[in-house]
């Protein structure tokens, strides 16, 4: 893979970051203008997270702790009350992710190691891909077609066909420019190949 591929995607991944911080933060400086209890209600949820951050850290008591966090999930009911009367989803005051899995950072941790999400596979996968497709198009045309690499000799034992590799691939190819002119034309039937690997193709309507 390509180092530069994913070192714009991870920056790509860094501006949606914070692009959906900047969204939440507006959100919140919003609705707080409106309903500055809920902005009281956050900060005391806040603080009393953070006190049980402390509390978890000096190894105290469960009880306590448990007192806590009772006392954090009524100030959550709380705001979900009024977030519910005001028609907001509960989620309103949450981040919001392109990717629930790994909250746009591109990396999930998976038996204690850093590996990349399938959001961030999928977005280098599809950029290989087109580069690919790109190099196909621009090397692989109509205009480099050379009927000379087929041969014009019938041989029907080998390629079971009364005709010559070379008319067959005049057929197809004609057949070819003719689906593509008549592309827009509703009467145009679909193209199938098909055929083995490395065989010679067929062509039907
Ligand atoms: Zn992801």
């Amino acid at each position: 893979m390509n180092n530069s591929i994913l070192t714009d995607l991870l920056k790509e991944y860094e501006k949606t970051r914070f692009n959906n911080i900047t969204d939440l933060e507006n959100r919140k400086k919003e609705l707080y203008l409106s309903n500055p209890n809920l902005q009281e209600i956050d900060n005391k949820i806040s603080k009393l997270s953070i006190n049980s951050a402390k509390l978890i850290l000096n190894n105290k008591s469960k009880n306590v702790l448990n007192n806590l966090k009772d006392d954090i999930d009524k100030l959550k009911k709380e705001k979900e009350t009024i977030l519910k009367k005001l028609n907001l989803s509960p989620d309103y005051l949450k981040p919001k992710y392109n990717c629930q899995i790994c909250q746009d950072t591109g990396y999930v941790l998976e038996n204690g190691k850093t590996t990349m999400c399938n959001c961030l596979k999928q977005k280098i996968y599809n950029i290989e891909y087109n580069q690919k497709n790109k190099n196909i198009i621009v090397n692989q045309n109509f205009n480099n077609f050379n009927i000379n690499l087929f041969s014009d000799k019938i041989n029907e034992k080998k390629y079971n066909s009364n005709i010559s590799p070379r008319e067959n691939i005049l057929y197809i190819k004609n057949a070819s420019l003719d689906f593509i002119n008549n592309f827009e034309n509703e009467k145009t039937k679909n193209l199938i190949f098909s055929g083995g690997t490395g065989l010679r193709k067929n062509i039907s309507f």
